[in-house]
């Protein structure tokens, strides 16, 4: 259920396996609306997320969609630029289009010979009798499907997870942050080309809330603002086209003039909520939950889709290994996969708190640059945090403890007597030993 981009993955996965797999997707086919040639929306593609589109026989047509970003680019309110690299040199996330990523792996996933069915809407599942019944959109017909496995790939507002909810012993929790997301757009420059660093992750700072902005293959940036929702420097304080020009103006002066559809797609574009999403188990019956549908993750860590392909990639590693017995292939993955995905959920949290707040805070940028240092002259004994999430397959629960174990550490480094000066010389084998992954 759900042909978004886990569902159409997985898919993939199932049938090369031999499976018989069937897709119903509540919206309309993209690929004839033209709904991905309107807004560019795009997200971050990491090392996890090759893997998995790898695996599925997909990296090399990806990465002629990827556009590298070897760093943050942060801007100061003053329209200084600091540039922070993401990790060592060869080392990038990835900047794809969603649309165009979506339906790469739909065209994939039916060439490969699975059925998309559009406009069919999932309601509920019987989870013992294996059983969904489902909504025709074009005519508003309900009838009843069965299959051994009915995978929930629908998302964060799930529709197959509701109806696991209803069984006994099944957890759930939905948390909302205060904030919510806005998409807005920089154009292509006149000449096609880009009117900011391309290959970077651009952020703007303040504090409460920031900017970002990634980039498109056609030369613009997909813009996103995350603000509170209520409060002082909220979105509810931008109610006329001139309270947005005095937000932009006071808080985003160098990329208000790079902006001039920034009315138009502020007050035309929806505002989004942003949610984390935990329950357990994944697996009930004859129903299943893989991707957003499992763990809605916040968007801060870029890792939401790749941690739903990385989903994919473990239960195709079981299937080989457990030789396709889902009754014992079902338990092993939610097994390995559940505290990996809280794992990424609590450091998305703490990513937020990092890229709005802390990316200019002098104490932070130090503990970055001390880290980074061990990791270029040590790249055997140290992996920092973003690295291993970003460019390892190391569980992300380790790299969830290592964030805690890691700034402890650096936190009381940066109070040793004369660390200016030493932390580069005197201290660094120190510094090293205590930094050394557990
Ligand atoms: C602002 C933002 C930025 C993000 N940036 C990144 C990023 O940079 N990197 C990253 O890895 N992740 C990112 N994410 C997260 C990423 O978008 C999700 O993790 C990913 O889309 C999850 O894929 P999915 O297939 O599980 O769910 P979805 O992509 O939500 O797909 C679910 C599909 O199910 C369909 N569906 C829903 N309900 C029903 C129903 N009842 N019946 C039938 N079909 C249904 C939907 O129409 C949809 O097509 C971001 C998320 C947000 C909100």
């Amino acid at each position: 259920m759900g042909a978004g981009l886990v569902g159409s993955l997985l898919s993939i996965y199932l049938k090369r396996r031999g499976y018989e797999v069937q897709v119903y997707e509540r919206r309309p086919d993209l690929r004839s609306t033209g709904a991905a040639g309107g807004r560019s929306i795009n997200l971050a593609i990491s090392d996890r997320g090759w893997k998995a589109l790898a695996g599925a026989g997909l990296e090399e047509q990806i990465r002629k969609l990827a556009i590298p970003m070897h760093g943050r680019m942060m801007h100061s309110v003053e329209g200084g630029l600091t540039f922070q690299p993401y990790g060592q040199p060869g080392q990038f996330i990835n900047s794809v289009s969603r649309g165009q990523l979506n339906i790469d792996l739909m065209n994939a996933a039916e060439s490969a010979g699975v059925p998309f069915h559009f406009e069919q809407r999932v309601l509920r599942m019987d989870v013992e009798a294996g059983k969904a019944t489902l909504e025709n959109l074009t005519n508003q017909d309900r009838y009843e499907l069965e299959a051994d496995l009915i995978i929930g790939a629908d998302g964060a507002y799930s529709m197959v997870r509701n109806s696991l909810m209803k069984t006994d012993q099944f957890n759930y929790s939905q948390l909302y942050e205060s904030h919510c997301y806005k998409e807005l757009s920089i154009p292509p420059a006149p000449d096609g080309g880009f009117l900011i660093d391309k290959n970077a992750l651009h952020i703007w700072p303040r504090k409460s809330f920031m900017l970002i902005a990634l980039p498109n293959l056609d030369g613009s940036f997909t813009v996103t603002l995350f603000a509170p929702t209520k409060g002082p420097e909220s979105f509810e304080t931008i109610t006329t086209p001139e309270s947005l020009q005095v937000y932009f103006q006071k808080y985003f002066p160098d990329v208000l003039p790079l902006m001039p559809d920034l009315e138009a797609d502020f007050f035309g574009n929806p505002t989004g909520s942003l949610m984390t999403v935990k329950c357990f188990p994944w697996t009930v019956g004859n129903g299943m939950l893989i991707g957003d549908a499992a763990h809605a993750v916040v968007p801060f860590y870029g890792q939401g889709m790749n941690c739903g392909f990385e989903d994919c990639t473990v239960l195709d590693e079981l299937l080989n290994t457990l030789d396709d017995n889902w009754s014992k292939v079902l338990p092993a993955y939610q097994e390995s996969r559940k505290p990996n995905a809280d794992g990424i959920a609590d450091l998305a949290r703490l990513n937020f708190i990092e890229m709005r707040d802390l990316v200019a805070d002098p104490d932070f940028l130090f503990k970055r640059k001390i880290a980074g240092k061990v990791a270029a002259t040590h790249p055997d004994r140290f992996i920092p945090v973003y690295s291993m999430v970003s460019f390892s397959h190391l569980p992300y629960a380790d790299a969830l403890k290592e964030y805690t174990r890691q700034d402890e550490v650096l936190s009381d480094v940066i109070t040793w007597p004369h660390i200016g000066e030493k932390w580069d010389n005197e201290y660094l084998p120190r510094i090293t030993e205590l930094l050394q992954n557990q």
